[in-house]
């Protein structure tokens, strides 16, 4: 069922984002580093999609390069949460900015099941040859208010980089041993991960709302087995 709920809410994401002309295109990858975040379901997803795709020696190589220390210090959800309880929120994010595994002669390996963070970073100019991404306030809002709808489908499960997600999942289903030369990456990615939490609330200004919240609506009210994705979340 998570898995249908993923579906529905990229191809909706991905709809809605049409009306913008983003400069990216096929080949272009600057953006694909290790320090995507990710919750469990869309672990799952791209899981299953590389044991299916491409099989599990494949996914014991790409696994050995893990990020060695937590790059981010709290989930979507909870710096939603700080923000509107009105606390202080120290943003202390250590972007590692190394090249994807998953990314192969500037291809993604993984693209059908990519998670939503590879699937929302985009720019309206070209980015690169350098310099940051720009992206329209409307895009932001909607693209943080989904990562929050995603955090709440994968509540008290893991979060965190794509590389740590995936190998303690791959190490829990004995895919890749413990005790072999992945010990070290998976204590580390141990360390890493964070818990993803329920959603607290969005943070949508007024500003952009009007653009933001049709697509919200249109998420939360697809129907999966005669029930609304809303219903499912909130388990009706
Ligand atoms: S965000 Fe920038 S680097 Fe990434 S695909 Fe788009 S234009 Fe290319
Ligand atoms: S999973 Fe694919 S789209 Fe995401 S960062 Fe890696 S190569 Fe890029």
């Amino acid at each position: 069922m998570k898995k249908q709920i993923l579906e529905i809410i990229f191809d909706r994401f991905e709809n809605w984002s049409k009306q913008f002309g983003f400069a990216c295109n096929k080949g272009c990858a600057v953006c694909c580093t290790t320090d995507v975040s990710i919750t469990a379901p869309e672990g799952e997803l791209l899981l299953d999609y590389i044991l299916g795709q491409h099989g599990v020696d494949w996914l014991s190589d790409k696994l050995s390069t893990i990020p060695t220390h937590r790059p981010l210090s709290q989930t979507t959800n909870e710096y939603a949460k700080a923000c509107l309880e009105g606390r202080e929120v120290e943003v202390n994010e250590k972007r590692l900015g190394g090249v994807c595994p998953l990314l192969v002669e500037n291809i993604c390996t993984v693209y059908p099941a990519r998670p939503f963070s590879c699937r929302c970073f985009a720019s309206i100019v070209c980015c690169r040859q350098g310099g940051n991404a720009l992206l329209p306030p409307e895009y932001l809002s909607a693209a943080t208010a989904v990562s929050q709808i995603i955090e709440h489908l994968g509540q008290f499960s893991l979060w965190g980089t794509l590389l740590d997600v995936v190998s303690l999942q791959a190490a829990a289903a004995g895919h890749i041993s413990d005790r072999d030369r992945h010990q070290e990456s998976l204590a580390a990615a141990r360390g890493n991960c964070l818990t993803a939490r329920p959603l607290p609330g969005f943070l949508i200004e007024d500003t952009v709302a009007d653009q933001v919240i049709p697509l919200l609506e249109e998420i939360f009210a697809s129907p999966i087995d005669g029930r609304s994705v809303e219903d499912l979340l909130n388990n009706r």
